[in-house]
């Protein structure tokens, strides 16, 4: 086992990491910018390195300084959480070329889905449905491209193949709109993502989010550990996440996660992953995979008592898996809310001094955070500022927890999302269960937030 990681990240997931480190008695280093250098999780790192100024592009996402922070430190091995450089495969290959363990997927896996059109054709080789569309990038001819989306059926949607963080995306519901919003998406892709390549789908009217949670070694073993339901969304983005997915037959939920264990054999992937799909009528659609761990692991990790975190670290280091799909057994409910610095309906960012803190407690109540009373909230970086998770026997056991935690949070000084959360756990339809990704915006207008 490793004696020394080096967390390429920052925030709630750098302070997860290092507990799963400290948990398994492996010292760790924190790399951190101007802009955190007060965060408590530095201060409690064994080691903390300054790597650069607040912007991410001379810090965070700055290759040579983690690097070489990982040289003086004598550190084995980078986690480097998600976001940032987590999908990066030039990343994951600098660091395996200069000695070092990445901690996640080889950078042929990681170049392989963090392209989502080859992404996609990969799945469609190892059989896992995938959303009607496209095959690969689309010319640049308009006749073709018209003639692609008269194939498929509108509304469809133009989506960039380096896309990420629910950008790069815009629905057409009308030919006469076709040829602009690819030439923009085109454009924007190129701007943002370095990629001007994009691809069409059939836009889905009402789908739901569930996504499969896969765990794979170096020794050709995969397994699946349940799934997630992230339908709940603000402008592409989760911010409620549970498991399992309500009202979705076993058998049918097994089928796709067994899909997903397969085709991580025939790929020879290994470490943590997600398989995201789109779920309507009782059918399964791919869309992408994410090669790294996710914001929303908790709810499996309650559902599972699996730590994904420290199961990633043990395949990294050559382990094999301790346990075989048959021995993977979920438990109740777990239900997570994203906690964000932002105005709870009109989604702006509210970055700034955090002067009361209380955070929630009490019989299977998780919180997961970096933050504390008097931390100054950074404008740089995402506005998640932690996450509350919880578990219960029973989905309304874990409602009713999840109620009770919020109406215990007390965040002053910054604009938080919590009002929303109170909102949704009390919400006819969602406690029912099964809201598709588009209620969210629904439910918005509707109440004239
Ligand atoms: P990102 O990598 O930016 O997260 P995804 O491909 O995972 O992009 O899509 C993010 C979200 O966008 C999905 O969860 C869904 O809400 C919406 N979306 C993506 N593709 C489609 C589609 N074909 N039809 C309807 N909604 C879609």
């Amino acid at each position: 086992m490793f004696k020394k990681i080096l967390i390429a990240n920052r925030g709630e997931i750098a302070l997860r990491i290092q507990r799963a480190c400290r948990e398994m008695g492996i010292k760790s280093v924190v790399v951190y910018s101007e802009a955190d250098r007060d965060a408590k999780y530095v201060r409690l790192a064994d080691e903390a390195v300054c790597i650069g100024p607040a912007a991410s592009s001379l810090s965070y996402l700055n290759m040579p300084a983690i690097i070489s922070t990982a040289e003086v430190t004598d550190a084995e091995a980078i986690h480097p959480g998600y976001g940032f450089l987590s999908e990066n495969a030039d990343f994951a290959e600098r660091v395996e070329r200069s000695g070092f363990t990445f901690i996640g997927p080889t950078p042929e896996s990681i170049r392989m889905m963090g392209d989502k059109v080859s992404a996609k054709q990969a799945m469609i080789r190892s059989g896992v449905p995938c959303v009607p569309g496209s095959e690969g990038a689309l010319p640049d001819d308009p006749k073709e491209i018209i003639r692609i989306a008269r194939a498929i059926g509108y509304p469809v949607i133009i989506k960039a193949a380096g896309g990420g963080g629910g950008r790069g995306m815009r629905v057409v519901h009308t030919e006469a709109a076709l040829i602009h919003a690819v030439q923009t998406t085109r454009a924007e892709a190129g701007a943002a993502f370095g990629n001007p390549s994009v691809y069409m789908e059939k836009f889905l009217e009402n789908p739901r989010h569930i996504e499969i949670q896969v765990l794979a070694d170096q020794h050709r073993n995969a397994v699946w550990l349940g799934e997630r339901d992230c339908s709940m969304q603000r402008r592409h983005q989760k911010i409620i996440e549970e498991a399992p997915a309500p009202g979705i037959p076993r058998r049918i939920i097994e089928r796709i996660g067994d899909r997903c264990a397969t085709a991580c054999k025939k790929i020879g992937y290994r470490g943590a992953g997600t398989f995201e799909f789109l779920f309507e009528n009782g059918e399964f659609y791919f869309i992408e995979m994410n090669t790294r761990v996710q914001v929303e692991h908790p709810v499996t990790e309650l559902v599972t008592g699996v730590d994904i975190v420290q199961q990633q670290i043990r395949v990294a280091a050559g382990e094999k898996l301790p346990f075989t799909q048959r021995q993977v057994q979920l438990r109740g409910h777990a239900i997570e809310c994203r906690i964000n610095a932002e105005d709870p309906y009109k989604f702006t960012p509210s970055p700034g001094r955090i002067t009361t803190w209380h955070a929630p407690g009490g019989p299977g109540v998780r919180v997961d955070s970096h933050v504390y009373a008097n931390y100054f909230v950074p404008p740089h970086y995402d506005s998640m500022i932690g996450k509350i998770i919880v578990h219960g026997d029973t989905r309304d056991q874990a409602l009713a927890r999840m109620r009770i935690a919020l109406s215990e949070t007390v965040v002053e000084g910054i604009l938080t999302n919590i009002p929303l959360h109170r909102e949704l756990m009390v919400d006819a339809k969602f406690v029912e269960g099964g809201t598709s990704i588009h209620y969210l915006e629904g439910w918005m207008a509707a109440h004239k937030r």
